[in-house]
């Protein structure tokens, strides 16, 4: 059905290399049947002239709110996933805090089932740590397994319990699980809405110490290493608590973790006019924490970027900023955005995002990685670094649009995704080949 397409002159990023290299791509039926340069296009091909732009190897998110099944007026598997493929992310993997909660092996077939007919993307989900995410007693663990979750968390909040978290992480490593925290200790956080310190006083804001993230943090990883489980922290935020995971590391503690672009880009100072499109939990934290942060993505402390994209309707972020929900949508704008602050200037490579947002994160799920090479599935996204982008609520495809880059405009732009045979996104002008 479809024709070969021939890639002309794009520059390739790869997770191996800081050097991109110009190279012409076919794709025939889904798969990557020629790379190198000068390639002569197939016999009635189409002819995408990608000079100036990247092609890069398609990005995976491991931390993703889909709100499927519960608040479908938020977001959906099928508009979540969607919102994936506008961002250039062609794998995602759902976290387990809908409503119900997704705490045994009928409600992950169901969201797999839901997933297989919806979605465009392969869509995975999580499972819960324990039952209704009450902290109390262990989830179906096995059944999810085998039904196809790819980890376990109650992401949205910490298993409180440390006997019950120890449990469950030996249960976890039983059946060769990842249990991924959400690190904070309740009592300390209270009913804070952002970072407790100097902005939160001036603000009247009720805060949240950065060591509600960072003893919990603590405290999960020492049980990963009493237990011998695979702990993965989600969303770290501040630079300690970075410090003492690469402290484990170090002693061959199973820990991996991730960073989120909003962590590395905004901080408390954003807050300043009470912009609930800047609340998220764990929240934004300092400056110096960005600098860090930044720091620690680049020399390999966080082994993955994830957006916790996590959307809510306008009427709930519109409410004032202690009442609004946690969270912001990320799918969309991770990659143009971590471009536009970090990429265009030189402070990172394109290989690192390859490798943070795309190869990493599969290969933490046990997923094949997105490669451009030949014989490979077709699986890659056509950056143009000339662009611009515009996040209005016309260009998201999320049901929900709480996200800072509201209406922003930005460098870059995402012009083409590729999955198999299917042009998932498409917004080049094409010239006829021949
Ligand atoms: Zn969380």
């Amino acid at each position: 059905m479809s024709k070969p397409t021939l890639y002309r002159g794009g520059k390739i990023a790869s997770e191996g290399s800081s050097r991109l290299r110009t190279a012409d791509v076919v794709v025939d039926k889904g798969i990557i049947t020629q790379l190198g340069a000068g390639l002569r296009a197939p016999r009635g091909s189409d002819v995408i002239d990608c000079g100036g732009k990247l092609l890069m190897p398609a990005m995976f998110d491991v931390h993703v709110h889909l709100r499927e099944p519960g608040r479908e007026d938020k977001e959906t598997i099928r508009s979540g996933s969607e919102a994936a493929i506008n961002g250039g992310v062609t794998g995602i993997v759902a976290m387990p805090n809908t409503d119900p909660a997704i705490d045994n092996g009928g409600l992950v077939q169901s969201v797999m089932d839901i997933a297989a007919e919806k979605a465009r993307i392969p869509v995975f989900t999580s499972g819960c740590i324990t039952r209704r995410r009450a902290g109390e007693e262990l989830a179906a663990i096995a059944e999810m397994k085998e039904k196809g979750a790819l980890i376990i968390t109650d992401d949205g909040s910490p298993v409180c319990d440390p006997l019950v978290l120890r449990r469950a992480m030996e249960y976890a490593r039983e059946f060769g699980l990842i249990l991924a925290s959400h690190c904070e200790v309740m009592e300390l956080s209270g009913n804070g809405a952002m970072n407790e310190g100097r902005v939160s006083y001036q603000l009247g804001i009720p805060g949240i110490p950065a060591c509600s993230e960072e003893i919990c943090l603590d405290r999960d990883i020492r049980l990963a290493q009493h237990t011998r489980a695979h702990v993965h922290i989600q969303h770290v935020t501040t630079a300690r608590g970075m410090e003492t995971i690469r402290r484990f590391k170090k002693e061959g503690v199973k820990v991996t973790c991730e960073v989120s672009p909003h962590h590395l880009i905004f901080n408390e100072e954003d807050i300043r006019d009470y912009d609930s499109s800047y609340k998220m939990n764990p929240p934004l934290r300092t400056k110096d924490d960005n600098k860090r942060l930044l720091k620690g993505l680049i020399d390999g402390v966080f082994d993955v970027i994830a957006t916790d994209h996590a959307p809510h309707t306008e009427f709930e972020k519109n409410q004032d900023f202690g009442s609004a929900p946690f969270g912001i949508t990320g799918l969309e704008t991770a990659v143009i955005s971590l471009f536009h602050h970090f990429i265009r200037s030189g402070k990172f490579g394109w290989d690192l995002l390859v490798k943070r947002y795309s190869a990493e994160p599969r290969r933490l799920m046990g997923l094949p990685e997105a490669k451009i090479a030949k014989g490979e599935k077709a699986e890659f996204l056509v950056f143009d670094p000339h662009g611009t982008t515009r996040f209005t609520k016309q260009y998201m495809r999320s049901k929900s649009s709480n996200t800072p880059f509201l209406d922003q405009e930005l460098e870059g732009a995402i012009d083409r995704v590729v999955l198999g045979n299917k042009v998932l996104v498409d917004r080049m002008k094409r010239a006829r080949g021949k």
